[in-house]
């Protein structure tokens, strides 16, 4: 029986192409120090056509933290270090929060959740400034009774830690826990966590064909979720 749900937040609770495409040929620019030519480089590299803005599945851009993010701008061909990288990104990321589209309605959808009984929290490979500040902002804070992000000493995706994390703070049994992400590592995570259920959403960076392997169920949004859990309380 699932009793908490821990969502990925890019690509999952929000709009991946609308929220991050922008910021991430705002990362390039600073790693690239004003060098158009570098900057298209460097997000090939990570992972971005900086024309089509596509992003690869599972490339450093989609599914990497800062620090990940900050060594393969580095590995590219950035002059930057490796550490300047880590902080301008962090603070480019927080920033981003205040621009990000979520894919519904956030308050409305943890609302309901919280109302059916749900523990409820965010893993996210972003730093957990961004994320607090995205709940904040979209009206959500209240209902998560956790939130963990790759600085919040959980460890990092796909590790278990963030989710085993999630149970130690609510009392459940990572068999009671679904995870929900656009990317394998959330899904990895959750296997190697033993999480009940593993579900992968299509308004990120994943495809059905990229995620059919590591997850139980592969829906349009997270709006879905609501229609599925009621069976599996009963399954
Ligand atoms: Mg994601």
């Amino acid at each position: 029986m699932i009793k908490g749900i821990l969502f990925d937040k890019d690509g999952t609770l929000l709009d991946y192409d609308a929220s991050w495409l922008p910021v991430n040929r705002e990362l390039a620019r600073i790693a690239a120090q004003g060098d158009a030519a570098l900057a298209d480089r460097l997000l090939v590299a990570c992972g971005m056509d900086p024309v089509t803005g596509h992003i690869v599945p599972d490339s450093l851009l989609a599914a990497g933290n800062t620090r990940q993010i900050a060594d393969g701008l580095v590995a590219a061909g950035s002059e930057v270090s490796a550490e300047e990288l880590t902080r301008r990104l962090d603070d480019l990321f927080s920033n981003a929060a205040e621009f990000s589209v979520p894919v519904t309605d956030l308050a409305g959808f943890f609302a309901r959740l919280h109302a059916r009984g749900f523990k409820l929290g965010v893993a996210s490979s972003d730093n957990e400034r961004s994320i607090r500040r995205t709940a904040s902002r979209f009206g959500f804070a209240d209902y998560l009774d956790y939130v963990a992000g790759y600085d919040s000493g959980f460890g990092v995706k796909p590790e278990a830690g963030m989710v085993l994390g999630f149970c130690a703070a609510t009392g459940l049994d990572p068999a009671e826990v679904a995870v929900v992400g656009d990317n394998n590592h959330d899904l990895h995570m959750g296997r190697n966590a033993s999480a009940g259920l593993t579900v992968a959403v299509l308004t990120g960076t994943g495809s059905p064909e990229s995620l059919a392997a590591a997850s139980d169920h592969c829906l349009n949004d997270i709006t879905e979720l609501e229609g599925l859990l009621p069976d599996l309380q009963f399954a």
